[in-house]
C-alpha cells in the first residue's frame, strides 16, 4: 500500500486504535501477523463450528470430530509423580450421557472452568467407556448481549496464540465487521481500495456477476450463513490476491518493455548449420518448433524472456546450444548457468566438443575452477571496447559456462547478448534477477525439467513466455518402474549384477550423506563399503555434495567413460546428468523424496537404446507414502506427477526451499485455483 493510500484508508489503521485492544492484546495479535484492521479482517478462520446443531454426547464417536455442548457437573485436578505430572478433568452432562474432558500437564486449565458452566466441546473420543476426550477444544458459553456472536450460528474458529481467547477474538472481528463492513452490505463499504477493485470488476460484468462483492466475501468468510458460503467467499478473496499479483507482474513486464531495447540476436545460420550437420541426430519436431519461437524473440522488439519446459531427457541442451549459436553468430557473448558443478562440467565438456570445431570459445567458471580469469580479462576487453568499436570482429564471441559463481559480484561480461539458466527451479528467483539486473537486458532463456503445473507457472513465471518440448526423442528404451520393500533387496542386487554383466551401468541413490538422527535413513558413506562387497568385482564410485570438486569430477568422468559400473550417490545427481549407458536407478528410502524429485532421478536413465529399470525401495509404514509412490509406477508423465506432488505436498516442497519468490496467499490455493488465476490474468490485463 502506498503512503498516500494509508492516510486515507481506515484499513491501514493499527488494531490498537480499536476499542478494547490494549497494548497486551495488540502484541498478541502481532504474533499472528495482525497489525492493522485489514490484517484483522482477513484473518482466516481455521475451521467452522455449526452451533445450530449439536451432536448428543451419547452419539460422539472415535472416528469423526464433532461439536457437543454440556454442563460441568464435576471437575478436578490430580497430581502425581511428586507433583511433576498432572491431569485436569471436567465432566460434562447434556442429558444423553456424560463426557470426560482431560488435559494432561496443563494444571492452569482449572482456572478456565467453574461448576455449572455450559461448555462447547469439539473433538473425537479417545475412549468410549467412559467417554473421554483428550485435549478437546472448548469454549465456555456465556450469556450477555454479545452471546449471539458465539452461539446459534456457524461460528468461526480462528488460529490463536498464547493467551488470546477464541471468544475475545471472535467478538473483536464481529464488532470490526459491524463497524466497517456491514454498513453497506452490497458495496465495498468504507474502503477506497476495495471500491476500486469493485468498480473494475463491475466493468467486466461476467466476472462481477459470479462473485460476491469483496465486502460481502469478507463477512461471509467469518460468519457464513451456510457452510457452502465459505468456499464462495474464499474464491472471491483468492481472486483478489491473484489479481494483485498479476497486476504487479504485468506492470513489471510493461516497465521492462519500455526500458529494454531490441538486441538483434537472430543470427544468420552461419554456425547453426554446421553444428546441426555434425550433431549426430536430427532435432525432434518439438525441438524445432521451440527454436522457431526462440528465434522470433531473439530478433524481436524487446529482449527475450522465455521459459523452456521439457520433461527430463527431452533434449533441452541441444535447444540451448542452438539458441547460444544465434547470439554468437550475431557477435554477442553468452552465459550459461547450471545449479551444480557436476552439471556445469558436463555442459562444459559437451559444448567444447560441439563448439570448438566452430571456432567458438567455451570457458568454465565455477566456484572451484576457472578456465580463464574472466574478471581480469573482462576489464581489458571493456577498455578495448571503449577505445575501439571493432572489437566485435577481432574478439571471437565466447560462451561462458558456470554455476552461481557466474553471478557473483564483479562478474560483468561485455557484450552479453544471452543468458541461459539451466534447471531454473534450482535457482532462487532473486538469483535470476541478479544476473540480468544492472540496467542491462540480455535475452533470457530459463529452462526447467520440473514440469511446473500451470498454476505455479503463471504465478512464479507470469512475466515469461512459455515454450514446451512436448515430445521425447525416438529410439529410446522404455523405463519400467517398480516399488519394492527392503526384504526384496537381495533379488534386486542380483538383477543389478545381471545388468552390469551385460555392460550397462547403474545409479544407487540414498537420501543422506551420513547417518542422521536414527530415522533409519541409509547413508551413502556407510553403504559404500557394503556395496563394493555386494557388487564385486564390478567397480563402484561414490558421489556426494561433501566431496571436493576435483573428486566429484574424477568420479563422474570415470562413470561416463564406463570405468565405474555403479555410482552410489545422493540426490545430487538429480539434475541434468546424462550418461546414456546407465539403465538402472535404484532409490533407497524412496519415501524420503518428493515425487517430482524421484521423477527427475528416474530421468537419469532411459537415455539410451536399452530398456531401463527404476526400482524404488520403501518400507514406509504410512500407507500414504506408498500410495504416493504408486503414481510413479503408473505414469511417466512429468506434468501429472508434478501436479500430484503439488496437491500432496504443496508448492514449497515441489519447488525446493530455494524458490524464495513464491508469494504467500491467505486464501489462494495453487493446487486448485487454476480457473481463478486465469481470470485474474485477464482482469489484470484490462486493469493495468
Ligand atoms: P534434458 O532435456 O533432460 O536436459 P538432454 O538435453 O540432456 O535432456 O538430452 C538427453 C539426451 O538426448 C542427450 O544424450 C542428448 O544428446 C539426446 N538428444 C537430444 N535431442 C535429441 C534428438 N533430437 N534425437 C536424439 N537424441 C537426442
Ligand atoms: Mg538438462
Amino acid at each position: 500500500m502506498s503512503p498516500s493510500e494509508s492516510k486515507t484508508s481506515p484499513l491501514a489503521a493499527l488494531v490498537g486504535s480499536l476499542w478494547g485492544v490494549g497494548a497486551e492484546r495488540a502484541a498478541q495479535l502481532a504474533r499472528l501477523d495482525i497489525h492493522n484492521i485489514e490484517d484483522l479482517l482477513l484473518h482466516c478462520p481455521r475451521r467452522y463450528e455449526d452451533r445450530r446443531h449439536f451432536r448428543k454426547i451419547a452419539e460422539l464417536t472415535k472416528d469423526e470430530p464433532a461439536t457437543a455442548r454440556g454442563t460441568i457437573v464435576a471437575s478436578g485436578l490430580r497430581r502425581f509423580r511428586g507433583g511433576d505430572k498432572s491431569v485436569f478433568e471436567i465432566i460434562l452432562d447434556d442429558g444423553s450421557a456424560r463426557l470426560h474432558c482431560r488435559w494432561w500437564n496443563l494444571p492452569f486449565m482449572q482456572n478456565y472452568f467453574a461448576m455449572g458452566d455450559e461448555v462447547f466441546v469439539y473433538g473425537k473420543l479417545s475412549e468410549t467407556k467412559p467417554r473421554v476426550m483428550t485435549h478437546p477444544e472448548t469454549e465456555v458459553i456465556e450469556g450477555g448481549e454479545e452471546s449471539f456472536i458465539h452461539i446459534n450460528r456457524i461460528a468461526p474458529v480462528y488460529p490463536l496464540t498464547d493467551g488470546l481467547p477464541q471468544r475475545w477474538l471472535r467478538g473483536l472481528i464481529w464488532r470490526t465487521l459491524e463497524r466497517f463492513v456491514a454498513a453497506s452490505r452490497e458495496s465495498a463499504a468504507n474502503f477506497p481500495e476495495w471500491n476500486a477493485v469493485e468498480e473494475k470488476m463491475a466493468a467486466l460484468s461476467r466476472v462481477a456477476a459470479t462473485f460476491p462483492s469483496r465486502a460481502n466475501a469478507v463477512r461471509m468468510i467469518h460468519f457464513p450463513e451456510e457452510l457452502t458460503d465459505v468456499e464462495i467467499a474464499r474464491r472471491r478473496l483468492a481472486l483478489d490476491e491473484f489479481i494483485e499479483l498479476q497486476v504487479q507482474i504485468q506492470k513489471r513486464r510493461k516497465k521492462f518493455e519500455s526500458h529494454a531495447a531490441a538486441l538483434p540476436c537472430g543470427g544468420n545460420n552461419r554456425l547453426i548449420k554446421p553444428f546441426l550437420a555434425r550433431l549426430g541426430f536430427k532435432l525432434t519436431d518439438a525441438q524445432t518448433k521451440v527454436l522457431r519461437e526462440i528465434r522470433k524473440d531473439m530478433g524481436g522488439a524487446h529482449p527475450m524472456r522465455r521459459l523452456l519446459q521439457g520433461d527430463v531427457g527431452s533434449g533441452k541442451t541441444a535447444v540451448a546450444a542452438c539458441t547460444a549459436l544465434m547470439a554468437l553468430e550475431s557477435g554477442f557473448n553468452v552465459a550459461l548457468m547450471a545449479p551444480t558443478e557436476i552439471l556445469a562440467e558436463q555442459h562444459y565438456t559437451n559444448f567444447q566438443r560441439w563448439f570448438e570445431p566452430l571456432e567458438v570459445k567455451v570457458e568454465l567458471q565455477t566456484g572451484n575452477r576457472k578456465t580463464s580469469n574472466i574478471e581480469h580479462r573482462t576489464s581489458n576487453v571493456q577498455r578495448t571496447a571503449c577505445a575501439n568499436h571493432a572489437t566485435r570482429n577481432t574478439q571471437p564471441s565466447t560462451l561462458f559456462i558456470g554455476t552461481h559463481a557466474l553471478i557473483e559480484s564483479g562478474f560483468d561480461l561485455p557484450k552479453l547478448g544471452l543468458v541461459i539458466i539451466d534447471e531454473q527451479h534450482k535457482f532462487g528467483v532473486a538469483q535470476r534477477e541478479q544476473l540480468v539486473r544492472k540496467g542491462r537486458y540480455p535475452h533470457l532463456l530459463v529452462m526447467t525439467a520440473t514440469p511446473i503445473p500451470r498454476t505455479l507457472g503463471l504465478t512464479l513465471y507470469g512475466d515469461l513466455e512459455v515454450s514446451v518440448i512436448d515430445e521425447l526423442p525416438g529410439g529410446r528404451g522404455q523405463i519400467k518402474t517398480f516399488i519394492r520393500t527392503a526384504d526384496k533387496l537381495p533379488k534386486v542386487w542380483e538383477f543389478i549384477r545381471e545388468q552390469l554383466a551385460a555392460g550397462r551401468q547403474a545409479y544407487v541413490v540414498y537420501p543422506r550423506v551420513e547417518e542422521s538422527g536414527g530415522k533409519g535413513l541409509k547413508a551413502v558413506t556407510e553403504e559404500f563399503e557394503n556395496l563394493k562387497t555386494l557388487l564385486a568385482p564390478f567397480r563402484v564410485g561414490l558421489l556426494h555434495g561433501r566431496l571436493k570438486s576435483r573428486e566429484k569430477d574424477e568420479v563422474m568422468t570415470e562413470f561416463r567413460a564406463g570405468g565405474v559400473n555403479a555410482l552410489l550417490a545422493t540426490s545430487l545427481i538429480e539434475v541434468g546428468v546424462d550418461v546414456p549407458n546407465a539403465t538402472v536407478m535404484l532409490v533407497e528410502n524412496a519415501e524420503a523424496f518428493g515425487l517430482a524429485q524421484l521423477h527427475q532421478l528416474r530421468g537419469r536413465i532411459g537415455r539410451g537404446a536399452h530398456e531401463s529399470y527404476c526400482i524404488l525401495v520403501s518400507d514406509a509404514e504410512t500407507a500414504g507414502a506408498n500410495e504416493r509412490l504408486k503414481v510413479l509406477e503408473e505414469t511417466n508423465d512429468g506434468f501429472r506427477i508434478a501436479e500430484t506432488d503439488l496437491k500432496l505436498r504443496g508448492p514449497g516442497e515441489l519447488l525446493g526451499q530455494q524458490q524464495s519468490g513464491l508469494p504467500k496467499f491467505r486464501f489462494g490455493n495453487l493446487a486448485d485455483d487454476l480457473d481463478l488465476i486465469l481470470q485474474a490474468r485477464e482482469l489484470a490485463a484490462k486493469m493495468a
